[in-house]
């Protein structure tokens, strides 16, 4: 950016003086008023050009031409504004300093950055404090979103009034442990309620369907379980009104149950209870609703708010008893919206047709979807072509809560992005550019993991006052242990919440949970997955390890008084798998082992995994290949292990090489 500065170090600008009134920081004050790069507030176009927040009335120095403002300089010391993200060299501008002094104090404070990289707030906060600035966050109206409010201006002079506005068919999703029959409830539904007449279309799959009960509709998304539910809930995108908790009558609750549980109650969504397969022998509906009554989910004939429902998806019984109390709760929620506008909608799944190119499966919430309507979805704009339903019937248009899928967009746009019927086609392409600019610029954006004390000040800044935790453990005991010493953590006002707990293995879904509500995840004795440590990395979740609870309620409390200070972080070496093991004289034992991915080194400390629980944690006595001491043992090779104090090696073990890495604060 061009905002130069004259400040102590560059003060050759216009002959402006840099005087700091009564400034610890001397010299340091020809800073300019307003925030870096994006301005504060009122730029337009993505131009260069500040937005309003300098005060206007400070000394101001020449211009440098082409619309921009040069530096002003101001004769009090004051906050300086700046954006939620800016580049090093865009901070350095606001300070009036130059870079590398920047630079300079990011690596002290442990950060690695270069001067066009990308920094947040909390950074540059961090690194005013550091060089003795005072700063202010402010959030500055984006591109995007003027763009997107004078789209919305422009097709929506006249607001949804009440008067507008009509019952929509409620949209359901179908939650619940594997193998509990979600795929065959969905089945059983839709084919109870095909409406004569209607029949002659073959049924199509395009991730969402809609049956007519009573003379309504109801709508269903047919992905069960919540992995799309939550990854859509991550994205912004809530379009579940009730969520159908699918629980086998004869085995009860389990884990994914109570993820499902959790998932939904993150949401806020109602549930309706579905106890499938009373059937079979051995269900035992009331059992289910004890269990779930634990879980502070109280049926309704037991005085309770939550409906339960025995089904049978096999032999369809009771199907008509759940949709009509589907309709029941719906009614209580007073879902509307105004058909009579233009439309908006989620992409529920989306993409390349062979024959017909992009096609993507929108879910109406609002207005009226019709044919070659302009349209916008995330970063794709297109026109709609054609429009059919899940019957595979050509629509001419799509009311509120209908689920269709569509032709004629430029692109694939994503599960979970946001459509928008639009007037202006030049100005959707600017929204569509700065989506794929802003898509861009976050790849390249400095990771910042959602951290324990980073978590905690966004907290206290929204005066949240809560720390959220998504606690996995390898037995459930440990669960109760946790909690309860969490629960003694009250002191310093802030309330630990437990959004969801569950034993064994972090998964992608408990990643996926702590990211759509801002949580961390506190794994005891247990490890993620590698699918779970990949969307941890993408969604810059947290996840802390601990095997002793007075550290993690130690570390907790630190973090809830300000005080945490890592400084140790652990880098995963490489993943292994124990093929055979040997008996050695002594009781000893020696694991034959395969390197699955990354690297072992002989410094390394070793955890050893059994069924996604740690049974040992510990340092190598010897590592080799072959009849040879090795420093190092790479991907793909066979080496033999022995560890120092652990001798209970099993095959099939999988062993985690890591080493601890000093972080600088
Ligand atoms: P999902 O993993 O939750 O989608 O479960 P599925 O719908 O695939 O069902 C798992 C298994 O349970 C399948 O073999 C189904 O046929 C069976 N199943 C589902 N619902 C019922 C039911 O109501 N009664 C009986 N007896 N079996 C069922």
């Amino acid at each position: 950016m061009s905002n130069r500065n004259n400040g102590d170090s560059t003060g050759r600008r216009d002959g402006t003086t840099t005087t700091v009134g009564g400034g610890r920081r001397g010299g340091s004050g020809g800073r300019r008023g307003g925030g870096p790069q994006r301005g504060g507030g009122n730029n337009r176009g993505g131009a260069p050009g500040r937005g309003g927040v300098n005060d206007g009335r400070g000394p101001r120095g020449g211009q440098v031409g082409a619309g921009r403002t040069s530096a002003v300089t101001v004769r009090t010391r004051r906050i300086i504004e700046l954006p939620p993200i800016m580049t090093v060299k865009d901070l350095a501008d606001s300070f009036g300093i130059s870079p590398p002094q920047v630079i300079g104090s990011l690596i002290r404070n442990g950060v690695m950055a270069t001067i066009n990289q990308q920094i947040d707030y909390e950074t540059a906060e961090i690194i005013a404090s550091d060089l003795g600035y005072q700063t202010r966050l402010v959030i500055p109206q984006t591109d995007e979103e003027r763009l997107v409010a004078q789209l919305e201006e422009q097709q929506q002079p006249q607001r949804d009034g009440a008067a507008a506005l009509q019952p929509r068919p409620p949209v359901v999703t179908v939650m619940g442990h594997v193998d509990h029959g979600k795929t065959r409830l969905l089945d059983a539904i839709r084919r109870t309620n095909v409406v004569e007449g209607e029949a002659g279309g073959i049924t199509q799959h395009i991730g969402a369907y809609q049956v007519e009960v009573q003379g309504r509709k109801i709508t269903f998304l047919d992905t069960p379980g919540h992995e799309a539910f939550t990854a859509m809930r991550a994205r912004g995108a809530q379009v579940t009104d009730i969520v159908v908790l699918v629980v086998a009558a004869d085995d009860g609750v389990m884990p994914q149950t109570l993820e499902a549980l959790a998932h939904a109650r993150a949401a806020e969504v109602p549930i309706v209870v579905a106890v499938n397969k009373i059937d079979r022998e051995g269900a035992n509906p009331d059992r289910v609703k004890q269990q779930l009554s634990d879980q502070g989910l109280v049926p309704d004939d037991w005085g309770g708010d939550t409906p339960f429902i025995n089904v049978s998806a096999l032999t369809r019984t009771g199907i008509n008893d759940l949709l009509g109390i589907i309709l029941l709760v719906a009614d209580m929620r007073e879902l509307t919206a105004n058909p009579n506008r233009p439309a908006e909608g989620v992409i529920i799944e989306a993409r390349v047709d062979p024959n017909q190119g992009p096609t993507a499966t929108v879910l109406v919430h609002n207005g009226t979807l019709k044919l070659r309507d302009s349209v916008l979805a995330g970063a794709m704009l297109g026109r709609v072509r054609a429009m059919y339903d899940d019957k595979g019937q050509k629509l001419r248009k799509a009311e509120p809560s209908t689920p269709v899928r569509i032709q004629g967009l430029e692109g694939v746009p994503q599960a979970g992005d946001q459509l928008m019927v639009v007037a202006d086609e030049r100005l959707a392409r600017e929204v569509a550019d700065q989506r794929a600019r802003t898509a861009q610029m976050a790849t390249t954006t400095l990771a910042r993991p959602k951290t324990l004390d980073e978590l905690f000040k966004g907290a206290a800044a929204n005066k949240a006052k809560e720390l959220r935790v998504v606690l996995k453990a390898d037995v459930q005991g440990s669960i109760g242990a946790i909690q309860h010493a969490l629960g003694q953590i009250t002191d310093e006002g802030v309330n630990v919440s437990v959004v969801y707990s569950g034993t064994g293995t972090i998964s992608e879904s408990d990643v996926r949970l702590a990211a759509a509500s801002d949580a961390i995840i506190i794994g005891f004795n247990v490890r993620p997955d590698p699918a779970a440590r990949r969307v941890a990395e993408s969604e810059n979740v947290d996840i802390r390890f601990y095997n002793i609870i007075y550290n993690l309620v130690d570390d907790v409390r630190a973090a809830l008084s300000g005080m945490l200070d890592p400084e140790y972080r652990e880098v995963i070496d490489g993943y292994a798998e124990v093929r055979q093991v040997f008996r050695l004289p002594g009781r000893e034992q020696a694991a034959g082992s395969y390197m699955l991915d990354g690297r072992g080194l002989r410094n390394d400390r070793v955890r050893v995994l059994r069924g996604g629980a740690v049974i040992h944690d510990g340092t190598i006595a010897s590592l080799k290949r072959f009849k040879d001491d090795v420093r190092e043992v790479a991907t793909g090779f066979e080496f033999g292990l022995q560890l120092t104090n652990f001798s209970e090696f099993e095959e099939g073990d999988n062993m985690e090489f890591y080493h601890q890495e000093q972080v600088r604060r």
